[in-house]
């Protein structure tokens, strides 16, 4: 070894009489080359002399193996050498100085733990400790540096805390997670001036699933689930699972409530192909809660998210979006824009019609077809029409969206199988228009349907608040052997005036009573009612809504004739030809 080290110990060398006392020490002493042997080359452990300024002088092979280089390597270099560049460098990190000290180099002021890069670019934690060597005259001299590699350790306590941060199911984050992020974000949005969003999601029905299929089936589609949630949120949104079949994404970057509207739309879309679970085809729906806040405590933001998705399954309803009420405070100015974008909409030929199949329910023979309106909005994707349908009641694209509807369902049924239906949605303000009954035959006339074939669904308020006028135009138009149908039966309380009062062919049931028919006595006794009322009254009767098997035997085994529901087929782009129809 070229350096001959003058060693003076800085520690007191113990009491006299102790087994390290001054006689020992001055044994080892006596061959300094063989103490410097068993302390520092062959220790178990890396180190290094290194001079004041922080330039290594000696290295043990302990630290070549830590450091994945050579002594040659080593020796002359400065400590920054073995430094991670991700760390902020010590250099800049500001020095605190001990009066009375001599100021050695900031990496070897660190003590304690630290991580270094090795020659290969990988990581490695250390655990950094001194011994100060001075000169004989009291001057710091050498610094004999030692490295415990503590990696191993690290990463368990690493992998403890992720786990504790991990849902173990589905390797999403979890709950406990979400404060953190959750509160890390919304500091960061005040910082920005732009709002958090939450999707608050609970999945419909899951627990038939758990019921039916066992627990491991449905763990699996949970875990599919977070697959399908993560894979299609953005790199600023973050997918949590807070438990059972709760969900929430953390949208870190969303301008206003419709930003987050379409994020949630695009999440239920996701949700909506089949999944796949020991052969069997599962098809799911989720409510949402939704909520944005800026200056908000993330406990309380939970909350109203969680409102919010309370409201959306309030009902029994399914696949439904709410949003906390004082999210919307700016809807106003979402509205305006609304108007204005769907005033173009027609013209620029944005509208779709949507169909979904009505079938007879002993053996789902296909009977046609409800035609229901979806608009392709060009920024924010395929619209529902309870996104919109208020915004055209609320200015005089009543009727424009009505002609429009009207004219393309005709014109589409026109060329179906000629024993197929139409089904056309009428709004009571355009029903109340002078110059329907005109359109209506028009219509049918431009298309060629036969008039047999259309049938016209109003609401039970419709019926009832209709003035005279209207009532005469209805007749005119029923003349002409169009029927009509009485949509959403049962809600309105004043399902038998509303019947008493135009010539109604066919109730559609409610689907929210379809919802929980089987499960709710109660549901139940109300929907026998109303299936005999309208038995007695000779008219059809349409079960809408129905989702699974056991809904359609139970309406089937209570006389109910005819049906429509996600269970026969959801509303789609009308088919290429009449035999793709068939469901
Ligand atoms: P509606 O006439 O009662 O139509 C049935 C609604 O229930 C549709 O919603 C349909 O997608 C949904 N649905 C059908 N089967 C199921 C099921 O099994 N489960 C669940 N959860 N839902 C099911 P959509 O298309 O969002 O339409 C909502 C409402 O908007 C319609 O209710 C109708 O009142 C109105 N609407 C749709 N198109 C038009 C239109 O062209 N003109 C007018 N004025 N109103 C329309
Ligand atoms: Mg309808
Ligand atoms: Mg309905």
């Amino acid at each position: 070894m070229r350096h001959s080290v003058p060693v003076s110990l800085s520690a007191a060398p113990g009491s006299p009489g102790s087994p390290t006392g001054p006689r020992a020490v001055d044994t080892l002493l006596a061959d300094r080359g063989q103490l410097f042997r068993a302390l520092f080359l062959s220790a178990p452990i890396g180190k290094a002399v290194v001079d004041v300024e922080g330039r290594i002088l000696v290295v043990n092979p302990a630290l070549c193996a830590l450091t994945g280089r050579t002594a040659e390597e080593l020796i002359g270099r400065h400590l920054d050498l073995l430094a991670h560049p991700d760390d902020i460098p010590l250099e800049d990190e500001p020095a605190v100085a001990v009066p009375g000290a001599t100021p050695l180099d900031p990496h070897l002021e660190v003590l304690g733990e630290r991580r270094l890069q090795r020659a290969d670019g990988s990581t490695v934690w250390v655990q950094q400790a001194r011994e100060l060597v001075h000169r004989t005259n009291g001057d710091p001299h050498f610094v004999v540096l030692s490295l415990v590699d503590v990696t191993d350790r690290r990463r368990a306590e690493e992998d403890l805390v992720r786990r504790a941060l991990t849902d173990p199911l589905t390797g999403l984050p979890n709950r406990r997670s979400l404060t953190d992020r959750l509160q890390h974000a919304l500091n960061l949005s005040r910082r920005r001036g732009g709002p958090v969003g939450l999707v608050y999601l609970d999945l419909d029905r899951f627990k038939a699933v758990n019921d039916s299929l066992g627990h491991e089936a449905g763990d699996q589609l949970l875990c599919q689930v977070a697959d399908r949630l993560r894979w299609s949120t953005r790199v600023e949104d973050t997918a949590v699972r807070l438990g059972a079949d709760e969900f929430l994404v953390l949208a870190e970057e969303v301008d206003d409530i419709e930003g987050l509207r379409t994020l949630a739309e695009r999440l239920m879309r996701v949700l909506d192909d089949p999944f796949h679970v020991n052969d069997r085809e599962i098809v799911l729906s989720a409510s949402m809660g939704l909520t944005l806040g800026l200056d908000a405590a993330p406990d309380a933001l939970l909350k109203q998210a969680h409102g919010a998705l309370t409201r959306a399954k309030a009902g029994g309803g399914r696949g439904r979006v709410e949003v906390h009420d004082e999210a919307l405070a700016d809807g106003d100015v979402d509205q305006l824009q609304l108007e204005s974008d769907l005033r173009h909409a027609v013209d620029a030929g944005e509208l779709r019609l949507f169909y979904q199949p009505i079938v007879a329910l002993s053996d789902e023979t296909l009977l046609g077809y409800e035609a229901l309106i979806r608009w392709q909005h060009p920024t924010r994707g395929l619209l529902p029409p309870g996104a919109f349908l208020e915004a055209a009641e609320n200015n005089r694209l009543t009727s424009k969206l009505g002609a429009w509807v009207l004219r393309q369902a005709c014109t589409d049924a026109a060329g179906w199988d000629p024993d197929l239906r139409v089904h056309v949605n009428i709004s009571a303000r355009h029903l109340a228009e002078p110059g329907f009954s005109d359109l209506v035959a028009a219509a049918l006339e431009e298309s060629g349907l036969e008039s047999g074939r259309l049938e016209l669904e109003i609401t039970e308020s419709t019926a009832l608040f209709a003035a005279e006028a209207t009532l005469r135009s209805v007749s005119e138009v029923t003349a002409s052997g169009v029927t009509l149908a009485l949509d959403d039966f049962g809600t309105g309380y004043s399902a038998i005036t509303a019947l008493h009062r135009l010539p109604i062919h066919t109730v559609k049931i409610d689907r929210s009573f379809v919802a929980d028919v089987v499960t709710e006595p109660s549901t139940a006794a109300l929907v026998q009612g109303l299936l005999q009322l309208g038995q007695g009254m000779g008219l059809e009767v349409i079960a809408e809504g129905i989702e699974d098997e056991d809904q359609a035997t139970w309406l089937r085994d209570h006389g109910c004739t005819m049906a429509q529901g996600y269970a026969f087929g959801r509303p789609a782009p009308l088919p290429a030809s009449p035999e793709a129809a068939s469901v």
